[in-house]
């Protein structure tokens, strides 16, 4: 449906291109789904595309992707969508997510660039990875999809964290769902306008802290919101205090409550956390809201 109204709407002419050339040296299986073996090129609405805008067949046809360009990424956006009518300021924020996801980690230049693909909805996030998320990154093809709309902010900063980790610290090991979460929600900063850690004092001034050894080893069983932001705010002290070295070593192969930092455990350092923290105030409505409906 989206492919018909493109063609009505933008009379476009088409030649096929065999796309080998895009799709070499991307082997993934996640990327083989989103990309198709042929694209085609053409006049777009009056203007000619040359290769920064390109029309591509995915999923046996049944997306079809606008492709853009900005500094290190290559960008997809669903024609017709809300996504592709603010194209320019979502393709603008993207590098500057990179550099900040790199500048938290210290993280040299990715080996290529970032695929990002932005979509509309839950549903079409399914249909693409089959999960029912608002944002995804697979960080061995670099690759990440988002979901936004005129209700939904996009979540670049926080994906595109996943990938730079991934791809600078490699495949994280066991129990280190906290810091890979913690590090995207750190590096995307915010919730609902606040700072992560306003947002989850808040939080945890309602429901309680999620104790540190459930969140170390059973982080995906959590509630998210709360299990995010805690992780986030707990990742970034960790940063601040210690440095990349000990959040390295534990994205190999985890933590619990008794790992050390410099001979002292996490469990009291921990405790030296939540002793140092303020949180400015939080508006009653936005904490409803984001606990309705998240940090969007
Ligand atoms: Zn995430």
């Amino acid at each position: 449906m989206v492919r018909t109204s493109l063609f009505l709407a933008a009379a476009v002419v088409l030649t096929t291109v065999p796309a080998t050339a895009q799709t070499s040296g991307l082997q993934d299986p996640l990327l083989d789904r989103l990309i198709g073996d042929w694209v085609l090129e053409g006049t777009i609405a009056g203007e000619h595309t040359t290769h920064d805008v390109v029309f591509e067949w995915v999923l046996e046809h049944q997306f079809s992707w606008l492709r853009r360009e900005a500094p290190g990424f290559r960008v997809y956006f669903v024609p017709g969508s809300y996504a592709l009518a603010h194209q320019d300021s979502l393709l603008a924020r993207l590098p500057a997510a990179l550099t900040n996801a790199r500048r938290l980690i210290d993280a040299p230049d990715l080996a290529g660039p970032v695929d990002v693909f932005f979509i509309e909805n839950r549903a079409q996030m399914k249909a693409l990875t089959g999960m029912s998320a608002t944002g995804f990154a697979e960080a061995s093809s670099r690759t990440v999809l988002l979901v936004t709309h005129s209700e939904w902010r996009s979540f670049e900063r926080h994906e595109i964290m996943h990938v730079v980790a991934g791809q600078t610290w490699g495949p994280p090991g066991p129990d280190t769902a906290w810091l890979q979460e913690g590090l995207a929600q750190a590096a995307d900063g915010r919730c609902a306008g606040y700072p992560n850690a306003d947002m989850m004092m808040a939080l945890a001034e309602r429901n309680g802290w999620i104790p540190l050894g459930v969140m170390l080893t059973q982080f995906r069983q959590q509630p998210d919101l709360r299990a995010y932001l805690q992780a986030a705010v707990f990742v970034d002290y960790l940063l601040e205090r210690y440095g990349l070295e000990p959040l390295r070593d534990f994205w190999r192969s985890g933590a619990s409550p008794e790992s050390r930092i410099n001979g002292r455990t996490l469990a009291a350092i921990e405790r030296d956390w939540k002793g140092q923290l303020r949180a400015g105030p939080v508006d009653p409505i936005s904490l409803a809201s984001v606990e309705s409906r998240g940090c969007g």
